[in-house]
Parts: structure tokens; sequence; C-alpha cells
């Protein structure tokens, strides 16, 4: 496949079905590329396939017969492979875009050839993508499930599981007892690792987990959790949307709940 980006957003060809795999990018439009600057980048996806990006550089490309897309729009209406090359691709544009110069010395770097990798052309520090660990996880409470309304998810109207960034010299563990505390003020138990998924906003992997409720009450920070509550799976609020891990960690809460109340 080949990806265009301009701005931050993907470029597709408004004649295209971006539902449809197969045609969400398509070769005939590189086209349109030829008298704008662009830098082009090679990279073999998670389907093991080559696929190209071309990175316009400027804003003086005629984009009218393009939809101008984000990666987090693309989320609700691409096939999942389509939504892995698409998030693979715009993360090596912001790195290569976000590491033009050496952290060490400050002199210009350049992309490395055999690998994804930019290099400094004085000093020859490396640099490789940026990956952010976060952890999530779902928390039961007998017939209950643990479900959060962030400061992110307001504008959308959702609720959602718990989240956050590993810390320095924490382990996976760790983080989810301390941001689980930190978030809505309880204590868990048996805590299960679950999956994981990288997510692009901007260079995440997200480790789930599954856990019990061991103590506490609710007690929701307030400057990234609004709210917090205890719902049964006949009460359940609007959830996160359906290919994000959130929301496989919460339909696995919901299959135990049900176990669990049929005794
Ligand atoms: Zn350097």
């Amino acid at each position: 496949m080949k990806f265009i980006l301009s701005e931050g957003m993907f470029l597709i060809p408004i004649a295209f079905d971006i539902s449809n795999a197969e045609e969400f990018w398509h070769s005939d439009v590189i086209g349109f590329l030829d008298n704008v600057e662009h830098t082009v980048i090679n990279f073999i996806a998670s389907d093991g396939n080559k696929h190209q990006l071309y990175d316009v550089k400027c804003g003086c490309f005629d984009t009218t017969k393009f939809n101008q897309v984000s990666l987090r729009e693309l989320l609700f209406i691409v096939p999942e492979i389509a939504l892995d090359q698409a998030a693979k691709s715009w993360q090596y544009a912001e790195f290569l875009r976000t590491h033009q110069f050496c952290g060490c010395c400050g002199s210009k770097t350049k992309a490395v050839t055999e690998e994804m990798a930019t290099q400094c052309t004085n000093c020859g520090h490396k640099v490789y993508p940026r990956v952010s660990p976060c952890i999530i996880v779902s928390i039961r409470k007998g017939s209950e499930i643990l479900l959060a309304q962030g400061v992110r998810q307001r504008s959308a109207g959702f609720y959602s599981t718990l989240a956050g960034f590993v810390e320095s010299a924490e382990t996976l563990e760790q983080a989810v007892h301390r941001e689980v505390f930190e978030e809505v003020g309880i204590k868990i138990k048996n805590l299960r690792y679950s999956g994981s998924q990288p997510w692009p906003f901007p260079h995440s992997i997200m480790c789930g987990f599954m856990a019990d409720y061991q103590s506490g009450t609710l007690n929701p920070d307030k400057t990234e959790i609004l709210h917090a509550d205890w719902f049964t799976i006949n009460n359940l609020p609007k959830t996160a949307p359906g290919v994000s891990i959130a929301s496989k960690l919460i339909e696995q809460t919901i299959d135990e709940i049900k176990k669990y109340s049929a005794g």
C-alpha cells in the first residue's frame, strides 16, 4: 500500500471507499505528488508486506481531490489490518519529523537505510522510534464492573477501563496498582495479564490486565477521571469503541460476571 500524509492527516482520494482495505490506498494517486516536495519512507508492516509512505512537507499541495482524515478518525472506518498499517506509517513519519537533530550534540541527523532509525551525522548517536508502555485494566467486584469517564472521553460521552503510562523503573504490575489507586482510590487483587495492543496516540503500547476489587471506596481524582462507578451488565453505559483493547477487556469482564452470577 502507499500512504500519503500531509499536515498530520492522511489524504484519501475522494472517489475511494475507505472501508474497503483493497481500495484503501492506491498506487495511482502518487501521480499527484510529482511536483510536490515529499519524503518517501519504506517500511514493512505487521502483515509482512512492504509499504511506502509519502510524507508531503508543505501546505502547497492541492488537496481538493482528497478527503483529509486523522488517524483517530480512521479507527472507526477502516478494517483492522489497514489501521495497523496506517498507524505504523504515521508513527514513522512522526518519528522522522521530530528527530531531525541529535539529542547529544545538536547536529543534523539522517535516516538510516537498513532499519527504522536516525543517526547523527557528527557523533553517530542513533535513535529509534519511541514506544511508550501503558497499562490498561478492567476491574470486577462480584457481579459489577468498574467503568470510568476520563477527561478525554467526556466529549465522546463514553465510559472505559482505567489506563495510564508506566513510569521509569516500574514493573507493569506496579504501574497497574499505582494507577488504579491514584485515579480512583481503591486497592485491587488477583491481577492477570490479558494481552496487548499498539496504540499510536502518539506511540504507546497498551498492556491489558484483568483484576478483582480488594478494598476502598471509589474516589475519582477529578484531574484525569471525572466519574467512576460500578455497573451491572444490565445497566452498562456507552463504552469504548470496538477496535480498542478496552472494549475487549470489558467483554472479558462481562463474561466473567456471567459465570460468577451463574454460580
Ligand atoms: Zn550528535
